[in-house]
């Protein structure tokens, strides 16, 4: 795995280029030891993410974000995550492509957001009133939520900032935060 990690970086950190003291990061939640789920990153990039963030440190993602290899996109977009308060690191983050699996991977990994944010970034609070923004099939409820339903007095999930609960059809539903609007 090491070496596929080599070749493919090309012997350099994936998130900062330096080519010194290298080691795989693990991207959770789905790592399974291969170098689908693993980033080479130098040991200044994973103590970052692990440790105390300087601010700026990661605006040398802007050239990570554009890779074509899935983990470091995931890994990139959860670390901008943390950032989210600052308005360069967000736009980093915009312009990461993810398709549907990768999003919810990136999110169901998510470091350190201790906030819910529907799908443009608005901080959700317990209480509010949110869209679906796309149709949910609901599992074991047999029923879809359609596009466009309001879902009045949602509450958090407290230990996952991509999950809120709501009503739907009279029944109480887990809802990913990227498919709500709030009101
Ligand atoms: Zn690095």
């Amino acid at each position: 795995m090491f070496a596929t990690l080599i070749a493919r970086s090309d012997a350099s950190c994936e998130f900062c280029e330096v080519a010194s003291n290298l080691l795989p990061y693990s991207v959770g939640p789905l790592h399974d030891g291969t170098a689908m789920t693993s980033v080479l990153l130098c040991d200044k990039c994973s103590e970052m993410i692990d440790g105390k963030i300087e601010k700026n440190y990661f605006r040398c993602l802007s050239s990570a974000i554009w890779s074509e290899h899935d983990p470091v996109k995931v890994l990139a977009w959860r670390v901008l995550d943390m950032l989210s308060d600052q308005a360069w690191a967000r736009d980093l983050k915009d312009q990461i492509y993810l398709d549907e699996v990768l999003m919810a991977w990136a999110i169901s990994g998510v470091i350190r957001s201790s906030q819910h944010k529907d799908v443009n970034g608005v901080t959700l609070e317990a209480g509010n009133n949110v869209l679906l923004i796309k149709d949910l099939v609901v599992k074991g409820g047999g029923f879809t939520a359609k596009r466009g339903t309001a879902v009045r007095g949602i509450s958090l999930v407290e230990d996952n900032p991509a999950h809120i609960e709501g009503k739907v059809e009279g029944q109480r539903i887990t809802i990913l935060t990227e498919f709500v609007k709030k009101k």
